[in-house]
């Protein structure tokens, strides 16, 4: 009972917390302050009173309009809340009270933000990803995957990449991958460390062929208008820190 509880509070906790990612993802792109002003509507510039921010609940409760001018909220609002809420229950039941949980949902976040805003904007904001680095080694000082595994995570996630966007460029003779998806894979390497990176790597590009090639095979879209790296970063760098160690293990019996 007690277990069941502490999980409702996680996820009342993350839904919160998810909208303050909201406010980052909205707001970064636009090098606005993510602490000031109070959140106002995108179309009419009204200040929100407060029970139109509680999350998930306010989206259902207006129908996903604004109160006076009636101009549709993102349906990115609720996902997000939603999807920080479960996080949030997911890791402590699965983590408990320890240093990894909060590693895990620094982590998290961060790959939530970098999701939405590279989907959106094509942009891996420095600010999420250099702090991202630091955290993350300082946090394997303490946790998973061990400051050497983390220290190793940051050099080959970044050198992998850059060294791939290297080629690509003196191959292609334009830039197909970005700086900001380097120090977004150094950053995945620094929270969990040089093996379960290039699983994210791994499956990041698989993933993103199979989409891509989807995307031509339906005729919306050639390579060019292919979906931006960094959110097939997220998704392999999730994948691969929750069941990334089970797959390794099971590749390795392989051998
Ligand atoms: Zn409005």
């Amino acid at each position: 009972m007690n277990d069941i509880v502490a999980i409702a509070a996680a996820a009342a906790f993350g839904a919160v917390f998810g909208s303050f990612l909201n406010v980052c993802i909205y707001r970064l792109p636009r090098s606005q302050s993510v602490v000031w002003p109070a959140s106002a509507c995108p179309h009419c510039g009204r200040l929100l009173a407060w029970f139109e921010n509680i999350p998930i609940v306010s989206f259902l409760a207006l129908r996903g309009r604004c109160r006076t001018c009636k101009g549709s909220i993102a349906r990115r609002y609720p996902i997000v809340e939603l999807l920080t809420a479960i996080m949030f229950a997911v890791a402590w039941w699965y983590y408990g009270p320890t240093t990894l949980l909060m590693s895990r949902l620094v982590f998290g976040s961060a790959l939530i933000v970098l999701f939405a805003i590279d989907l959106e904007h094509h942009l891996l904001p420095n600010v999420i990803t250099l702090p991202g680095i630091v955290a993350g080694l300082l946090f394997s000082l303490a946790t998973e995957p061990g400051w050497l595994a983390s220290v190793l995570g940051v050099l080959v996630g970044g050198g992998v990449l850059y060294a791939l966007a290297e080629i690509y460029y003196r191959v292609r003779h334009e830039e197909g991958l970005g700086m900001g998806d380097v120090k977004m894979l150094a950053m995945i390497g620094a929270f969990i460390g040089w093996k379960l990176t290039l699983v994210a790597l791994m499956l990041a590009s698989l993933t993103g062929s199979v989409i891509g090639l989807l995307l031509i095979a339906t005729g919306r879209g050639g390579m060019k208008h292919a979906l931006p790296f960094g959110t097939f970063l997220a998704l392999g760098a999730a994948a691969a820190s929750t069941v990334g160690p089970a797959m390794l293990d099971w590749y390795l019996g392989l051998m």
